[in-house]
């Protein structure tokens, strides 16, 4: 090699160093997410819920605690499914022992506690729908999406592992003649206003407050009450949503991923 050769070799390297100096030197830049590809999931073959891929999705940190947040932004783990799911007792519209009348044990008490009391006072509530596992929102959605398409079926349907039935700590209530059961309608009923004046003292809070859109992603939802423990009355003495009370991000209706890669 000639000592010309050697010097556009040590040029080359020094000229390859500087840049990659400049680089180390740019600690600011955000390091780019890269998808996750969710693997060996524990649910059942054949149903490609374990192939699914999930670009961008923050997961949910802490799936199985009372305080969980569960919304657009933040995902429920494909597989998780709570421990400790029973059948409240308590009316529901329909009479089947189905996955939809579940809860995880300590809200389901509660529900109790929260129906007997309303009964007192001569409001007779019943169940709708509580637990929802992902494989039952994910048949649901795409229901949704064959019959309206993906961007309308979003918009009043939650993606799968975005909703916050999978955590058995939601349900939707309504009165016992299933009148305006999980419509906009129940606002005017007597049994909202029982549930939003009383649901806080049984450890519930009605999840998707009205004017709140923006934070919980959701529009005003007067029958959907999720248990939160002993959270619930500063929630709703200071008028705020769970998002606010844990301080996590807010989201808002624009999809941030697309995990189903409709
Ligand atoms: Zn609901």
């Amino acid at each position: 090699m000639s000592k010309y050769s050697v010097s556009v070799v040590l040029i080359v390297f020094l000229i390859l160093n500087i840049i990659g100096c400049s680089k180390n030197l740019d600690t600011q830049t955000p390091p780019k997410v890269k998808p996750i590809t969710l693997k060996n999931s524990p649910t059942p073959k054949n149903d490609g819920i374990s192939k699914t891929k999930i670009s961008a999705v923050t997961l949910t940190s802490y799936p199985a605690s009372i305080a969980a947040v569960v919304n657009k932004t933040y995902y429920m783990p494909i597989d998780y499914i709570p421990k400790d799911l029973v059948y409240p007792n308590v009316p529901f519209l329909f009479n089947e022992k189905i996955e939809k009348r579940k809860m995880r044990s300590e809200a389901a008490k509660a529900l109790e506690r929260l129906f007997a009391a309303a009964k007192k006072d001569g409001i007779s509530l019943s169940g709708v729908s509580a637990y929802r596992s992902y494989a039952t929102q994910k048949v649901l959605f795409n229901n949704y999406v064959k019959r309206d398409g993906y961007e309308k079926a979003r918009t009043y349907s939650a993606i799968p592992g975005t909703s916050e039935h999978q955590t058995g700590l939601g349900i939707d209530v309504s009165g016992s003649s299933g009148k305006c059961a999980a419509a906009s309608c129940f606002a005017k009923t007597k049994e909202a206003t029982w549930l939003s004046k009383h649901s806080a003292e049984y450890g519930f809070i009605v999840r998707y407050p009205k004017g709140k859109e923006s934070i919980t992603g959701y529009k005003y939802e007067p029958w959907h009450i999720r248990y939160v423990g002993n959270i619930s009355n500063p929630i709703k003495s200071r008028g705020i949503t769970l998002e606010e009370y844990l301080h996590v991000y807010s989201v808002s209706n624009k999809i941030i991923s697309d995990p189903l890669n409709y």
